[in-house]
């Protein structure tokens, strides 16, 4: 006899009592492998046309174990669950939000552009146009008018990519060197004469907000652009030099852990007839502090994810026992997933700002994609197969003992 969770008990009474389903005796005995004889032939029946009840049983059994009680139930028409066999699985994700040293540089330029530069770098994450999104929402300038150059070891020096602190890092440079190329427009402002907000005794205060400067507390519209401003005091650009300190730098670390959090959701499909195993599907949700880009962080968690894949399936290092080097240490032996290996991904973020780490409230993002998916990727094996495999990756040798006696 299988012992069946309450809650599973509970949504088999409930799914009973739902339609025209079989009592929930019934399918509490099935579940327990105990059906009586005499009742098999009324449960198979309805078993091969209901999706419903086959869905709760599922809960209560590994999906194998499932086909492998039809089977032995049901001589002669053995397999109602049709291949392949889905699985599915959950893990948690946690992975720690950190933020770096980082040095920027911000010009508005005469000719109303910007120009932003670090000596950071993009590996494709987003960090050239997650830059050119502050310094537009910080001056109003359109994005496609916010030059960023990164990438040589001449400009301010910035972070590395890595750790998922790169977003986090370079934010509050950016805000810091964008307030003080901001500052210096504002203090050319207030020097030149005949403009609407002309200096007098008692200059009023000056604000930069939509590309124009102008009195604070009144509409942009009657202020000045601020290319304008530059032109007039013969000046090519403002420039600003930003800098942010480390979380280890920030008092407030000592009284807050700062992490990123997620649930990855997995769906495996196993076709014990040739032997193969694919992740089918995977739902991700994570809380990564405030997304400054949705298609870029998304399409980030998409790479993590496959990245996921191929831990939970395909990647493992050989090393030669007698010299210590790698055996497979090349794309032809090194097992990676390829298109044909990616699920259908679907990707949510709570996107709750954490201000403890920069004005924006983003965490920074990567690893947190990456957390989880293997787990929830052996936990849907089991569930599709019966077998608990304990070590990456999951090969197929370790599931040819799932047999369906069909
Ligand atoms: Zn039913």
């Amino acid at each position: 006899m299988q012992d069946v969770p309450k809650i599973v008990l509970k949504r088999l009474q409930e799914t009973s009592a739902a339609g025209t389903h079989p009592d929930a005796d019934l399918l509490t005995a099935f579940a327990e492998q105990s059906l009586a004889e005499s009742e098999r032939a009324q449960v198979m029946d309805h078993l091969a046309r209901c999706s419903d009840c086959r869905e709760v049983l599922a809960l209560a059994l590994p999906a194998m174990e499932l086909v492998a009680v039809a089977a032995s139930t049901r001589p002669g028409r053995s397999r109602w669950f049709t291949w392949p066999v889905l699985g599915w699985g959950v893990a948690a994700a946690s992975w720690g939000a950190g933020r770096g040293v980082c040095d920027m540089s911000v010009s508005l330029r005469h000719d109303g552009t910007a120009l932003v530069s670090c000596g950071t770098q993009d590996i494709g994450t987003g960090t050239y146009t997650v830059l050119a999104q502050v310094v537009s929402d910080k001056t109003g300038i359109p994005v496609d008018k916010v030059d960023v150059v990164l990438g040589d070891s001449s400009l301010p020096p910035g972070p590395t990519s890595g750790g998922s602190t790169a977003t986090a890092t370079i934010l509050p440079a950016a805000i810091d060197g964008t307030n003080a190329a901001v500052k210096v427009v504002l203090t050319v402002a207030s020097s030149i004469k005949g403009l609407p907000f002309q200096n007098g005794d008692d200059p009023p205060p000056l604000v930069m907000t939509a590309g124009r400067v102008h009195i604070k507390g009144e509409p942009p519209a009657n202020g000045v652009p601020y290319g304008e401003i530059l032109r007039m005091a013969n000046l090519a650009s403002a420039r600003g030099d930003g800098r942010s300190g480390g979380l280890g730098a920030d008092p407030r670390s000592r009284d807050y852990s700062t992490h990123s959090f997620g649930a990855q959701f997995v769906e495996v499909e196993w076709d014990p007839g040739i032997a193969r195993m694919r992740v089918s599907r995977v739902v991700s949700v994570v809380d990564g502090g405030r997304i400054i880009n949705k298609r870029t962080a998304t399409n980030q968690m998409a790479g993590a994810i496959v990245m996921g894949v191929g831990m939970g399936l395909f990647e493992e290092t050989i090393y030669d026992p007698r010299s210590g080097h790698p055996i497979n240490d090349n794309f032809a032996d090194y097992i990676v997933p390829t298109i044909a290996d990616a699920p259908q991904i679907d990707v949510h973020f709570l996107d709750i700002p954490d201000f403890l780490l920069n004005e924006y409230g983003a965490r920074g993002i990567g690893e947190i994609g990456l957390a989880g998916i293997a787990p929830a990727i052996t936990a849907a094996v089991y569930h599709a197969t019966g077998v608990r495999v304990r070590e990456l990756p999951v090969r197929i040798e370790d599931l040819l003992g799932a047999h369906v006696s069909a």
